[in-house]
Protein backbone atom coordinates (compact mmCIF):
# COMPACT_ATOMS: atom_id res chain seq x y z
CA UNK A 1 0.00 0.00 0.00
CA UNK A 2 1.04 3.54 -0.83
CA UNK A 3 2.12 5.63 2.23
CA UNK A 4 0.34 9.04 1.59
CA UNK A 5 2.78 11.81 0.74
CA UNK A 6 3.41 13.86 3.98
CA UNK A 7 1.23 17.08 3.60
CA UNK A 8 3.72 19.57 3.19
CA UNK A 9 7.15 18.04 1.72
CA UNK A 10 10.27 19.45 3.20
CA UNK A 11 11.53 21.64 0.50
CA UNK A 12 15.12 20.18 -0.90
CA UNK A 13 17.40 22.61 -2.01
CA UNK A 14 19.82 20.42 -4.45
CA UNK A 15 22.25 23.04 -4.87
CA UNK A 16 23.46 23.03 -0.67
CA UNK A 17 24.80 19.98 -1.28
CA UNK A 18 27.08 21.69 -3.71
CA UNK A 19 30.63 23.18 -1.66
CA UNK A 20 30.50 26.51 -0.53
CA UNK A 21 33.75 27.35 -2.70
CA UNK A 22 32.45 25.53 -5.55
CA UNK A 23 29.46 27.80 -5.76
CA UNK A 24 32.15 30.76 -5.14
CA UNK A 25 34.02 29.79 -8.24
CA UNK A 26 34.01 31.02 -11.61
CA UNK A 27 33.61 28.53 -14.49
CA UNK A 28 36.67 28.15 -16.34
CA UNK A 29 35.90 30.31 -19.38
CA UNK A 30 35.70 29.93 -23.05
CA UNK A 31 35.50 32.94 -25.46
CA UNK A 32 33.08 32.62 -27.83
CA UNK A 33 34.72 32.71 -31.54
CA UNK A 34 32.32 32.50 -33.99
CA UNK A 35 33.21 34.24 -36.96
CA UNK A 36 36.60 35.57 -35.68
CA UNK A 37 40.34 34.68 -36.16
CA UNK A 38 40.78 32.59 -33.41
CA UNK A 39 44.22 33.57 -31.85
CA UNK A 40 43.20 32.96 -27.77
CA UNK A 41 43.72 29.47 -27.05
CA UNK A 42 47.54 28.49 -28.25
CA UNK A 43 45.98 26.14 -30.73
CA UNK A 44 47.82 25.07 -33.77
CA UNK A 45 46.01 26.65 -36.68
CA UNK A 46 47.30 24.24 -39.33
CA UNK A 47 45.01 21.73 -40.71
CA UNK A 48 45.71 17.71 -41.64
CA UNK A 49 46.36 18.17 -45.72
CA UNK A 50 43.52 16.46 -47.28
CA UNK A 51 45.08 13.11 -48.35
CA UNK A 52 46.15 12.86 -44.93
CA UNK A 53 42.94 14.00 -43.17
CA UNK A 54 41.21 11.30 -45.41
CA UNK A 55 43.55 8.74 -44.49
CA UNK A 56 42.93 9.56 -41.06
CA UNK A 57 38.88 8.86 -41.78
CA UNK A 58 40.02 5.34 -42.76
CA UNK A 59 41.90 4.67 -40.05
CA UNK A 60 39.48 6.08 -37.41
CA UNK A 61 36.64 3.92 -39.08
CA UNK A 62 38.32 1.07 -37.96
CA UNK A 63 38.44 1.82 -34.26
CA UNK A 64 36.27 -0.41 -32.31
CA UNK A 65 34.15 1.70 -31.14
CA UNK A 66 32.01 -0.78 -28.86
CA UNK A 67 35.00 -2.02 -27.07
CA UNK A 68 36.71 -0.25 -24.12
CA UNK A 69 39.98 1.22 -25.13
CA UNK A 70 42.34 -1.59 -25.57
CA UNK A 71 46.07 -2.37 -26.30
CA UNK A 72 46.27 0.56 -28.98
CA UNK A 73 46.44 2.84 -25.80
CA UNK A 74 49.59 0.73 -24.58
CA UNK A 75 50.47 1.28 -28.45
CA UNK A 76 50.39 5.09 -27.96
CA UNK A 77 52.30 5.26 -25.26
CA UNK A 78 55.22 3.55 -26.58
CA UNK A 79 54.84 5.72 -29.16
CA UNK A 80 54.87 8.85 -27.40
CA UNK A 81 57.78 7.04 -25.33
CA UNK A 82 59.75 7.08 -28.51
CA UNK A 83 59.01 10.26 -29.69
CA UNK A 84 60.00 12.12 -26.79
CA UNK A 85 62.82 9.50 -25.92
CA UNK A 86 62.25 8.31 -22.43
CA UNK A 87 64.98 8.39 -20.11
CA UNK A 88 66.21 4.98 -19.19
CA UNK A 89 64.72 3.83 -15.85
CA UNK A 90 61.49 5.93 -16.68
CA UNK A 91 57.47 5.33 -17.52
CA UNK A 92 54.74 7.49 -19.02
CA UNK A 93 51.34 7.66 -18.26
CA UNK A 94 48.33 9.30 -20.12
CA UNK A 95 45.39 11.46 -19.10
CA UNK A 96 42.57 12.85 -20.99
CA UNK A 97 45.08 16.43 -21.23
CA UNK A 98 47.63 17.46 -19.28
CA UNK A 99 44.79 19.39 -17.08
CA UNK A 100 43.44 15.98 -15.99
CA UNK A 101 47.24 14.86 -14.98
CA UNK A 102 47.17 17.88 -12.72
CA UNK A 103 44.37 16.76 -10.99
CA UNK A 104 45.64 13.15 -10.73
CA UNK A 105 48.99 14.90 -9.29
CA UNK A 106 46.75 16.62 -6.36
CA UNK A 107 44.45 14.05 -5.79
CA UNK A 108 47.75 11.60 -5.61
CA UNK A 109 49.51 13.93 -2.80
CA UNK A 110 46.66 14.57 -1.03
CA UNK A 111 47.53 14.29 2.35
CA UNK A 112 46.81 16.68 5.36
CA UNK A 113 49.16 20.10 4.97
CA UNK A 114 50.19 19.03 1.72
CA UNK A 115 50.95 22.30 -0.56
CA UNK A 116 51.44 23.22 -4.17
CA UNK A 117 53.84 25.53 -5.14
CA UNK A 118 54.39 27.59 -8.29
CA UNK A 119 55.49 30.92 -9.95
CA UNK A 120 52.69 33.73 -10.79
CA UNK A 121 51.94 33.95 -12.78
CA UNK A 122 52.07 30.91 -14.04
CA UNK A 123 49.67 28.55 -15.64
CA UNK A 124 45.75 28.67 -13.95
CA UNK A 125 45.12 24.70 -13.24
CA UNK A 126 48.02 24.73 -10.56
CA UNK A 127 46.24 26.96 -8.34
CA UNK A 128 42.85 25.95 -9.21
CA UNK A 129 43.77 21.71 -9.04
CA UNK A 130 44.90 22.67 -5.26
CA UNK A 131 41.55 24.65 -4.35
CA UNK A 132 39.58 21.32 -5.60
CA UNK A 133 41.63 19.03 -3.93
CA UNK A 134 41.58 20.82 -0.63
CA UNK A 135 45.42 21.66 -0.76
CA UNK A 136 47.14 24.54 -0.38
CA UNK A 137 48.54 26.64 -2.87
CA UNK A 138 51.65 29.25 -3.06
CA UNK A 139 52.29 31.09 -5.83
CA UNK A 140 55.47 33.36 -5.76
CA UNK A 141 55.82 36.09 -7.80
CA UNK A 142 57.91 36.64 -10.50
CA UNK A 143 60.43 39.48 -11.27
CA UNK A 144 59.54 42.00 -13.22
CA UNK A 145 60.93 40.79 -16.48
CA UNK A 146 58.77 37.64 -15.75
CA UNK A 147 61.78 36.15 -15.03
CA UNK A 148 62.14 32.90 -11.29
CA UNK A 149 63.18 34.96 -8.43
CA UNK A 150 65.19 32.13 -7.62
CA UNK A 151 65.85 33.64 -3.28
CA UNK A 152 61.87 33.59 -3.01
CA UNK A 153 61.09 30.56 -4.52
CA UNK A 154 64.15 29.06 -2.88
CA UNK A 155 62.43 30.67 0.68
CA UNK A 156 59.04 29.42 0.07
CA UNK A 157 60.38 26.02 -0.83
CA UNK A 158 62.17 25.66 2.53
CA UNK A 159 58.90 26.92 4.14
CA UNK A 160 55.89 25.72 2.57
CA UNK A 161 58.17 22.17 1.92
CA UNK A 162 55.12 21.69 -0.82
CA UNK A 163 53.86 18.54 -2.10
CA UNK A 164 54.67 19.48 -5.45
CA UNK A 165 56.58 22.49 -7.60
CA UNK A 166 55.48 23.52 -10.76
CA UNK A 167 57.39 25.06 -12.94
CA UNK A 168 55.50 25.26 -16.56
CA UNK A 169 58.83 25.49 -19.16
CA UNK A 170 58.30 27.28 -20.90
CA UNK A 171 55.72 29.62 -18.76
CA UNK A 172 52.17 30.67 -20.15
CA UNK A 173 51.24 33.08 -20.13
CA UNK A 174 54.96 34.57 -20.03
CA UNK A 175 56.27 32.13 -23.05
CA UNK A 176 59.69 32.47 -21.59
CA UNK A 177 62.29 29.44 -20.30
CA UNK A 178 63.40 30.01 -17.46
CA UNK A 179 67.23 30.07 -16.41
CA UNK A 180 68.65 26.96 -16.69
CA UNK A 181 70.77 26.94 -13.75
CA UNK A 182 68.30 28.78 -11.66
CA UNK A 183 65.69 26.12 -12.46
CA UNK A 184 68.47 23.26 -11.30
CA UNK A 185 68.93 24.50 -7.95
CA UNK A 186 64.81 24.85 -6.97
CA UNK A 187 64.38 21.17 -8.71
CA UNK A 188 67.42 19.99 -6.06
CA UNK A 189 65.55 22.39 -3.27
CA UNK A 190 62.39 20.43 -3.62
CA UNK A 191 64.39 16.84 -3.78
CA UNK A 192 65.91 18.18 -0.66
CA UNK A 193 62.93 18.50 0.86
CA UNK A 194 61.18 15.38 -0.27
CA UNK A 195 58.92 17.28 -2.74
CA UNK A 196 58.16 16.69 -6.83
CA UNK A 197 59.27 18.93 -9.11
CA UNK A 198 56.63 19.19 -12.03
CA UNK A 199 58.30 20.69 -15.17
CA UNK A 200 55.49 21.03 -17.54
CA UNK A 201 56.32 21.22 -21.37
CA UNK A 202 53.22 21.97 -22.71
CA UNK A 203 54.81 24.07 -25.27
CA UNK A 204 57.94 21.88 -25.78
CA UNK A 205 57.75 21.39 -30.04
CA UNK A 206 57.70 25.60 -29.72
CA UNK A 207 60.74 25.61 -27.38
CA UNK A 208 64.56 25.60 -27.63
CA UNK A 209 64.86 23.52 -24.91
CA UNK A 210 63.29 20.27 -23.17
CA UNK A 211 63.93 19.20 -19.37
CA UNK A 212 64.29 15.77 -20.80
CA UNK A 213 67.59 16.88 -21.41
CA UNK A 214 68.97 17.25 -18.20
CA UNK A 215 67.52 14.13 -17.27
CA UNK A 216 69.11 12.15 -19.37
CA UNK A 217 72.32 13.98 -18.78
CA UNK A 218 71.94 13.51 -14.75
CA UNK A 219 69.53 10.97 -14.48
CA UNK A 220 70.77 10.65 -10.62
CA UNK A 221 69.32 13.86 -9.60
CA UNK A 222 65.97 13.42 -11.56
CA UNK A 223 64.78 10.81 -9.00
CA UNK A 224 61.83 13.61 -7.95
CA UNK A 225 61.26 15.08 -11.47
CA UNK A 226 58.00 14.46 -13.44
CA UNK A 227 57.66 15.72 -17.13
CA UNK A 228 54.81 16.39 -18.43
CA UNK A 229 53.55 17.07 -22.03
CA UNK A 230 50.40 17.49 -24.01
CA UNK A 231 49.52 16.78 -27.62
CA UNK A 232 46.89 19.99 -27.44
CA UNK A 233 49.71 23.06 -28.41
CA UNK A 234 51.62 20.36 -31.49
CA UNK A 235 48.54 20.49 -33.47
CA UNK A 236 46.00 18.04 -31.28
CA UNK A 237 43.96 20.44 -29.20
CA UNK A 238 40.73 18.66 -29.96
CA UNK A 239 41.99 15.52 -29.17
CA UNK A 240 42.42 15.69 -25.72
CA UNK A 241 46.21 13.56 -24.54
CA UNK A 242 48.66 14.59 -21.81
CA UNK A 243 51.88 12.35 -20.89
CA UNK A 244 53.51 12.31 -17.90
CA UNK A 245 57.16 11.26 -17.51
CA UNK A 246 59.11 9.98 -14.70
CA UNK A 247 61.00 7.34 -12.61
CA UNK A 248 58.85 4.13 -13.27
CA UNK A 249 57.98 3.36 -9.59
CA UNK A 250 56.97 6.58 -9.25
CA UNK A 251 54.83 7.20 -11.99
CA UNK A 252 53.20 3.39 -11.31
CA UNK A 253 51.87 5.03 -7.63
CA UNK A 254 50.29 7.90 -9.51
CA UNK A 255 48.70 6.18 -12.68
CA UNK A 256 46.83 4.33 -10.01
CA UNK A 257 44.48 7.09 -9.21
CA UNK A 258 43.75 7.59 -13.08
CA UNK A 259 40.32 6.53 -14.01
CA UNK A 260 40.31 3.25 -16.02
CA UNK A 261 39.68 4.20 -19.55
CA UNK A 262 40.46 7.62 -19.46
CA UNK A 263 41.74 8.14 -22.69
CA UNK A 264 39.53 7.16 -25.51
CA UNK A 265 39.97 4.91 -28.14
CA UNK A 266 39.31 7.62 -30.88
CA UNK A 267 41.71 10.13 -29.15
CA UNK A 268 44.59 7.10 -28.78
CA UNK A 269 43.74 6.05 -32.57
CA UNK A 270 44.33 9.77 -33.76
CA UNK A 271 47.52 10.35 -31.86
CA UNK A 272 48.91 7.41 -32.93
CA UNK A 273 48.42 8.45 -36.68
CA UNK A 274 49.86 12.55 -35.69
CA UNK A 275 52.76 10.22 -34.61
CA UNK A 276 53.58 8.63 -37.05
CA UNK A 277 53.17 11.65 -39.47
CA UNK A 278 55.67 13.50 -37.16
CA UNK A 279 56.99 15.17 -40.05
CA UNK A 280 54.09 16.89 -41.00
CA UNK A 281 54.01 18.14 -37.49
CA UNK A 282 57.26 19.50 -37.34
CA UNK A 283 56.89 20.98 -40.55
CA UNK A 284 53.81 23.08 -38.87
CA UNK A 285 55.77 23.74 -36.14
CA UNK A 286 58.61 25.33 -37.66
CA UNK A 287 56.41 27.51 -39.57
CA UNK A 288 55.03 28.57 -36.39
CA UNK A 289 57.96 29.90 -35.25
CA UNK A 290 59.15 31.44 -38.03
CA UNK A 291 55.72 33.53 -37.94
CA UNK A 292 56.48 33.98 -33.97
CA UNK A 293 60.22 35.76 -35.23
CA UNK A 294 57.79 37.69 -37.95
CA UNK A 295 55.42 38.78 -35.01
CA UNK A 296 57.99 39.76 -32.40
CA UNK A 297 60.11 41.77 -35.24
CA UNK A 298 56.27 43.80 -36.36
CA UNK A 299 55.64 44.49 -32.18
CA UNK A 300 59.12 45.59 -31.11
CA UNK A 301 58.49 48.35 -33.98
CA UNK A 302 54.70 49.26 -32.54
CA UNK A 303 55.34 52.42 -30.24
CA UNK A 304 53.87 51.56 -26.76
CA UNK A 305 53.82 48.01 -27.06
CA UNK A 306 56.28 45.89 -25.15
CA UNK A 307 56.50 42.17 -26.53
CA UNK A 308 58.38 39.96 -24.46
CA UNK A 309 60.72 37.47 -25.65
CA UNK A 310 58.68 33.71 -26.34
CA UNK A 311 59.86 29.98 -26.54
CA UNK A 312 56.00 29.29 -27.43
CA UNK A 313 53.31 29.54 -29.71
CA UNK A 314 52.41 32.83 -27.98
CA UNK A 315 53.33 36.25 -27.35
CA UNK A 316 52.51 38.54 -24.11
CA UNK A 317 52.31 41.56 -24.95
CA UNK A 318 51.93 45.30 -22.84
CA UNK A 319 49.80 47.68 -24.31
CA UNK A 320 48.61 51.02 -22.78
CA UNK A 321 45.13 50.03 -22.23
CA UNK A 322 44.12 46.07 -22.85
CA UNK A 323 40.70 46.40 -22.67
CA UNK A 324 40.40 48.95 -25.29
CA UNK A 325 42.97 47.37 -27.29
CA UNK A 326 40.98 43.57 -26.79
CA UNK A 327 37.32 45.56 -27.69
CA UNK A 328 39.12 47.15 -30.75
CA UNK A 329 40.56 44.59 -32.13
CA UNK A 330 37.40 41.89 -31.34
CA UNK A 331 35.22 44.49 -33.57
CA UNK A 332 37.98 44.23 -36.01
CA UNK A 333 37.24 40.36 -36.43
CA UNK A 334 40.16 39.22 -34.41
CA UNK A 335 39.81 36.98 -30.62
CA UNK A 336 42.60 37.35 -28.53
CA UNK A 337 42.81 36.99 -24.64
CA UNK A 338 42.86 39.53 -21.84
CA UNK A 339 45.04 38.42 -18.82
CA UNK A 340 44.88 41.69 -17.34
CA UNK A 341 43.06 40.22 -14.54
CA UNK A 342 44.54 37.28 -14.25
CA UNK A 343 47.27 38.87 -12.06
CA UNK A 344 48.60 41.97 -11.00
CA UNK A 345 51.95 41.97 -12.88
CA UNK A 346 49.84 41.34 -16.11
CA UNK A 347 47.84 44.74 -15.64
CA UNK A 348 47.42 46.13 -19.78
CA UNK A 349 48.75 42.74 -20.81
CA UNK A 350 47.30 40.49 -24.00
CA UNK A 351 48.37 36.91 -25.38
CA UNK A 352 48.56 36.66 -28.71
CA UNK A 353 48.58 33.37 -29.60
CA UNK A 354 50.67 32.59 -32.81
CA UNK A 355 48.55 31.68 -36.02
CA UNK A 356 49.11 31.51 -39.34
CA UNK A 357 50.83 34.13 -41.47
CA UNK A 358 47.31 35.79 -42.95
CA UNK A 359 45.87 35.77 -39.36
CA UNK A 360 48.98 37.23 -37.90
CA UNK A 361 48.90 40.17 -40.79
CA UNK A 362 45.59 40.56 -39.42
CA UNK A 363 45.79 40.28 -36.07
CA UNK A 364 48.82 43.01 -36.08
CA UNK A 365 47.06 45.13 -38.34
CA UNK A 366 43.78 45.58 -35.86
CA UNK A 367 46.23 46.04 -32.89
CA UNK A 368 47.97 48.57 -34.87
CA UNK A 369 44.16 50.25 -35.22
CA UNK A 370 43.21 50.02 -31.85
CA UNK A 371 46.23 51.51 -29.48
C1 LIG B 1 47.65 24.46 -22.39
C2 LIG B 1 48.45 24.07 -21.19
C3 LIG B 1 48.22 22.86 -20.52
C4 LIG B 1 46.99 22.01 -20.73
O1 LIG B 1 46.96 21.32 -21.81
P1 LIG B 1 45.84 20.22 -22.11
O2 LIG B 1 46.66 19.03 -22.43
O3 LIG B 1 45.12 20.79 -23.28
O4 LIG B 1 44.97 19.99 -20.93
C5 LIG B 1 49.07 22.51 -19.50
N1 LIG B 1 50.05 23.32 -19.09
C6 LIG B 1 50.27 24.51 -19.68
C7 LIG B 1 51.38 25.37 -19.20
C8 LIG B 1 49.46 24.92 -20.73
O5 LIG B 1 49.64 26.13 -21.27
Amino acid sequence: MNSPLPASPARSDPLARIRRDVQGMHAYAVQDAAGLVKLDAMENPHTLPPQLARALGERLAQVAINRYPGPRVEDLKTALARYAGLPEGWALMLGNGSDELIGLLAMACDVPGAAILAPAPSFVMYAMSAQLQGLAFHGVPLTDRFELDEAAMLDAIEQHKPALLYLAYPNNPSANLWDAGAMARLIAAQTAQGGLAVVDEAYQPFAAHSWIERVRQEPAGADSVLIMRTLSKYGLAGVRIGYLMGQAELIAQIDKVRPPYNVSALNAECALFALEHADEYARQAAQVKAERARLLAALAQMPGVTAYPSQANMILARVPDAARAFAGMKARGVLVKNVSAMHPMLANCLRLTVGANGENVQMLTALQACL
